[in-house]
């Protein structure tokens, strides 16, 4: 087998735990790495940090710490793929496979939001989407003196659909413990139809708005921020209220950056017609090309893109790879598992668990829509030690 050449597009979540999975089954295969960053993040705590409860600088790897010893790492970014020659692009080259891993992640457009990109990380305009502009969220939570406070989801897919969010339900709890929660007008402007897809949590979390008295403005699109002059101008996307520009005035807002599959896979033959790649939402296999798999955000998967969703693709990837290698059936399935761990407030976290059909999978004995102590320890202590020591190891 190891003379097969395996390329791997992507050393984030799911490219380095997919090769560590693979080495763990066989050390002797073949595996490049692309990826030209010098960093590795661990994403998922930058809720916490946003609201001053994690360390931004234990969010940050080398990327040369992470790759896995046996692989090759190609330090250089991927421009195009030529699939029908079995080769990838990239700004040093031209590599040739056997299989492909495409596994680049999400795209952040920060500049389809007019005004953003210089106001961003200035004049109380915050977010959390980066590990460059984190720190400054809690700079503006502590800044906050009352008034209007606005969280802003995009009306694309995002990674981790709960983020957009969860800042708004600490920064509620910030507020309230500092004696601001009166004073404050919290508002949520979503360019999606609701808060949260299942049921089942949304009901919790509409509850937790109600609590600190949040309004909730759906179907909003985020066009244009002015940062000098404080406000915000939205686009209502629904039959009633179509086309209509809204000026809001704010004191302070968090802005989620909208978010599209990368441009080189967009344009790429890999691409679905939304961008992303065509896998077969159960094999994750390519749809066209049988030598190629995709998991992680860039992957055409109906579910909310998370690193939980990756623990659950990897090992489908990895069992499904090897078995096309020995030409046998691909036997393994993913059902679309997702996990959003909703933080609510400090000390309180609703660990949402659900599959392509929106049906909570729940891994605990007890009801994972109420807001737990042990949910949130479970989020700030043991996911962080947890991804660096097991998952990037291939051992979770
Ligand atoms: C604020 C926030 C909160 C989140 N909260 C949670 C949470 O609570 N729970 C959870 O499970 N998930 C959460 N997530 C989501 C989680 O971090 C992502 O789903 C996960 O990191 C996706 O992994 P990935 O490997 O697909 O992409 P990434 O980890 O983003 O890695 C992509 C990699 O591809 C590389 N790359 C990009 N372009 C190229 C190119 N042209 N050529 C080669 N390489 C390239 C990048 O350098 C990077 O290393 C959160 C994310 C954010 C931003």
């Amino acid at each position: 087998m190891s003379h097969h050449q395996i390329i791997i597009v992507g050393g984030g979540n799911a490219g380095i735990s997919v090769a560590a999975q693979l080495f763990r089954k066989n050390s002797k295969l073949d595996i490049a790495i692309i990826d030209p960053a010098d960093k590795h993040y661990y994403q998922p705590a930058w809720t916490l940090v946003g609201g001053g409860a994690f360390d931004v600088q234990k969010t940050v790897r080398n990327e040369a710490e992470v790759m896995p010893k046996q692989a090759k790492w190609i330090k250089e970014a991927c421009m195009s793929f030529q699939p029908e020659k079995n080769e990838v692009t990239t700004s040093g080259g031209t590599y040739t496979y056997d299989y492909l891993i495409v596994a680049p992640g999400i795209q952040l457009n920060w500049g389809a939001i007019k005004g953003l990109p210089e106001t961003i990380s200035k004049n109380d305009v915050c977010s959390n989407y980066s590990f460059q502009t984190v720190p400054y969220t809690f700079e503006v939570l502590k800044n906050f003196k009352g008034g209007k406070a606005i969280f802003h989801n995009p009306h694309t897919p995002v990674k981790c659909g709960g983020a957009p969010h969860k800042i708004m339900y600490l920064a509620a709890d910030y507020f309230r413990k500092n004696g601001l929660l009166d004073k404050a007008d919290i508002q949520y402007w979503s360019g999606a139809a609701r808060l949260f897809a299942v049921d089942k949590y949304e009901k919790t979390l509409l509850e937790v708005c109600e609590r600190a008295n949040i309004k909730l403005n759906l179907m909003q699109r985020l066009e244009e921020i002015d940062g000098p002059n404080k406000k915000a101008r939205f686009v209502g996307m629904a039959e009633s209220n179509m086309g209509q520009e809204t000026w809001v005035d704010y004191d302070m807002i968090h802005i989620s950056p909208p978010q599209s599959a990368p441009d080189f896979v967009k344009s790429s033959p890999l691409a679905n017609e939304l961008g992303w790649v065509d896998v077969n939402i159960n094999t994750l296999q390519h749809n066209k090309f049988n030598n190629i798999f995709s998991l992680g955000d860039a992957a055409g998967l109906p579910i909310s893109k998370t690193g939980a969703a990756i623990r659950k693709q990897a090992p489908v990837v990895v069992g499904n790879l090897l078995s096309l290698m020995e030409n046998e059936k691909l036997g393994n399935s993913y059902n679309g598992y997702t996990s959003c761990p909703l933080v609510t407030g400090y000390g309180k976290l609703v660990l949402a668990e659900f599959d392509y059909n929106n049906t909570p999978m729940e891994t605990f004995p007890f009801d994972q829509s109420k807001e737990r102590w042990s949910m949130y320890q479970l989020k700030k202590q043991v996911l962080p030690r947890m991804y660096w020591s097991q998952i990037l190891k291939g051992k979770a």
